[in-house]
């Protein structure tokens, strides 16, 4: 080998398909690091790379060769942002030692823009098993970068000590050493604005019984942000936080995410690329809208003349699924259950039923309790929701990212598929490439959801902010169950009627009408529990449900057109031939929609539903830009001119 063939066998570059993402490897001593380019400008400073299990220490590392191939990801998808992902790929895989000469592979997979990664150690000696006891894999960025992040909260704290549970606040455009508000370090999708070269997403996927959640450290100034493991007081500090997997067994991926805007940020499918399913399904899931009396109506609501309401409501609207939230076992018992089921199904709606995980890793009292923890309580309990007709689960309040529950989470959806059962998670961690590793998965919470705009004012109040910020961030990665879309003004039963002694109670929507219809597009979920109330039916505007009931919540395609996280986002969704278009302002500053500009870029032409002098109106395109004050919004629904443009 000459010399110049050794350099390039030591220091190999990756380059995205189209040749604008690059990711460099330099060898500093034993210590392998990576950098990231885009456009040439760099978006990552040289990174550590390596992990240490319990049988040998991969935290230095020599490349001894490397390898690439293109390739093409496709695959198709019923339930995300996109349906038909086809596109070119680089694997590149280095083949390293570390100094006593054991063998890992650092297998890369490159697009246009992102680079994931990910280390397979294979079965080099008689030792068949390893626990991962840290990963030195690390995000050093350039001076100035400025991050969106939310912090991991404490374990064992909140309501009923059920976090950490991803329901916290974000930071806006913070410096890196801005540290996180419980010590603990960030919960992923982490957001960076590298000055004006670009932005970055970090995030991982491809978690599941065999590893655990990770997150991102504090910033350290020499190693940057590192790969951080859960905290030993999670699931009420049982379980351990170091993961283990048999060998040959390879880690998650860690997911990088670049672009010169934030367009392939929002529009990334590497959460999905590169994972595979985990199982065959028994059977077609069915995608959907749903409603829910617990989101407005309360606990009051677990009664059967509120849940027929609610079970009408959906059939009015049209609408497939109803989610019968907690403390359903107490009031109807399961005899009484299985005659709501019937009665729902006889409207031609179908049921969710809601559960308690726990469980030894909470103090939750919201039943039904220890059924979903317990294979021998769930099979039975299964069983029985197959025998009755009920579609699916939703499963609250889960101990945290450690390997036990990521078993659990999995141990659910594989039980469930057996009976036909699709499953919602609440009060859990963010979904890492489910969608596709599991068929009956459906969506998780991980995000401070609508439940919180009903406790609390402040959280009415950064209705837009949060609506503009998610689809850069977490619904970007993974489905996000939010729950909402309200058209009540009060966010109570009474909804502004006075109560006793005259008064107003609940909190109060700051959004327009249009701003939630355009929320009904820009959060995504294959199945929407939207927040309507059976009171919409005569209160809210024809126009607002007859939107409700068309609006798709699976989508052929997803087009960033203009926006800034947390401050305005225009956002294209396709579904067949249509364009349902979302826009949303939660600045001060007016934002000026200029609606001939998308039609000519998606092309055809819109029906558009907006805030006029009256409250919502649908109209067709105006002559000027339409101007979208704080809190509201619009959708564009654009049909091709010529049909078959599509
Ligand atoms: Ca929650």
């Amino acid at each position: 080998m000459n010399i110049l063939a050794l350099l390039l066998a030591l220091a190999p570059v990756f380059t995205g398909p189209d040749g604008r993402l690059q990711v460099r490897f330099e060898q500093d001593g034993a210590q392998l690091r990576y950098a990231v380019s885009y456009d040439g400008k760099t978006l990552l400073e040289p990174s550590g790379l390596g992990l240490q299990t319990n049988d040998a220490d991969y935290t230095a590392l020599t490349v001894v060769s490397s390898d690439t191939e293109t390739l093409r990801d496709t695959y198709t998808l019923d339930r995300i942002k996109a349906s038909r992902i086809d596109h070119p790929a680089v694997r590149g895989v280095l083949h390293c030692q570390n100094p006593d000469g054991r063998p890992l592979d650092i297998e890369w997979h490159l697009t246009d823009n992102d680079a994931a990664f990910r280390y397979c150690i294979p079965r080099d000696t008689e030792t068949g098993s390893v626990r991962v006891l840290r990963e030195t894999s690390a995000f050093r960025f350039p001076e100035g970068t400025t991050g969106f992040l939310t912090p991991q909260s404490d374990a064992m704290i909140g309501w009923k000590r059920s976090k950490p549970s991803y329901e916290e606040h974000y930071r806006f455009d913070v410096p890196l050493t801005e540290r996180s508000q419980y010590g603990h370090g960030f919960t992923f999708p982490c957001l960076f604005r590298v000055g004006s070269d670009g932005w970055v997403l970090v995030s991982e996927t491809g978690v599941d019984s065999r590893y655990c959640g990770s997150r991102l450290s504090d910033y350290d100034p020499v190693a940057g942000y590192t790969v951080a493991f859960p905290m030993p007081e999670e699931n009420n500090g049982n379980g351990t936080v170091e993961p283990a997997f048999a060998l040959p067994g390879a880690t998650p991926w860690r997911t990088i995410t670049v672009g010169a805007d934030l367009a392939p940020i929002v529009e990334t499918t590497i959460a999905f690329d590169v994972v595979e399913p985990r199982y065959e399904a028994t059977r077609p899931y069915l995608y959907g809208k749903s409603t829910w009396s617990w989101i407005v109506w309360q606990d009051a609501s677990m009664n059967h003349a509120d849940q027929v309401a609610y079970i009408d409501l959906a059939a009015a609207m049209d609408f497939p699924y109803i989610l019968i939230d907690a403390g359903w076992d107490q009031e109807f018992g399961h005899a009484g259950m299985e005659e709501l089921v019937r009665y729902a199904r006889s409207k031609g709606v179908e049921v969710f039923l809601w559960y308690s995980s726990s469980g030894w890793w909470n103090d939750i009292v919201q039943s039904p309790v220890n059924v979903m923890c317990d294979p021998l309580a769930r099979k039975p309990e299964m069983r029985w929701m197959e025998s009755i007709g009920v579609k699916g689960i939703k499963v609250d309040f889960f101990g945290g990212d450690k390997q036990e529950t990521m078993r659990l989470y999995e141990h659910i959806l594989s039980d469930a598929d057996d009976h036909g059962l699709m499953c919602i998670f609440h009060g859990a961690t963010l979904p890492r490439g489910w969608e596709r590793m599991y068929p009956n998965y459906v969506g998780s919470e991980a995000v401070l959801a609508s439940e919180n705009m009903v406790f609390g004012q402040n959280h009415c109040d950064l209705e837009a902010q949060s609506a503009c910020l998610h689809p850069f961030l977490r619904n970007s990665v993974g489905s996000m169950e939010f729950g909402g879309v309200f058209l009540n003004k009060r966010l109570n039963r009474a909804n502004g009627a006075p109560g006793p002694g005259g008064r107003v109670f609940g909190t109060q929507r700051r959004t327009t009408d249009a701003a939630e219809l355009a929320i009904a597009v820009l959060y995504q979920n294959p199945i929407q529990n939207f927040a309507i109330t059976p009171n919409n039916l005569t209160d809210a505007p024809a126009a607002a449900m007859g939107f409700l009931r068309e609006v798709p919540t699976t989508w052929d395609e997803t087009r960033l057109i203009d926006g800034y996280p947390g401050r305005c986002i225009v956002l294209a969704r396709r579904k067949g031939a249509t364009w349902y278009v979302a826009a949303l302002n939660a600045e001060e500053a007016p934002y000026s929609l200029d609606i001939k500009s998308i039609e000519a870029r998606l092309g055809g032409s819109a029906r558009i539903l907006c805030t006029g002098s009256d409250g919502l109106q649908t109209i067709s395109t105006p002559k000027k830009p339409l101007r979208l004050p704080k809190d509201d919004g619009a959708v564009l629904v654009i049909r091709p001119t010529n049909p078959s443009g599509f």
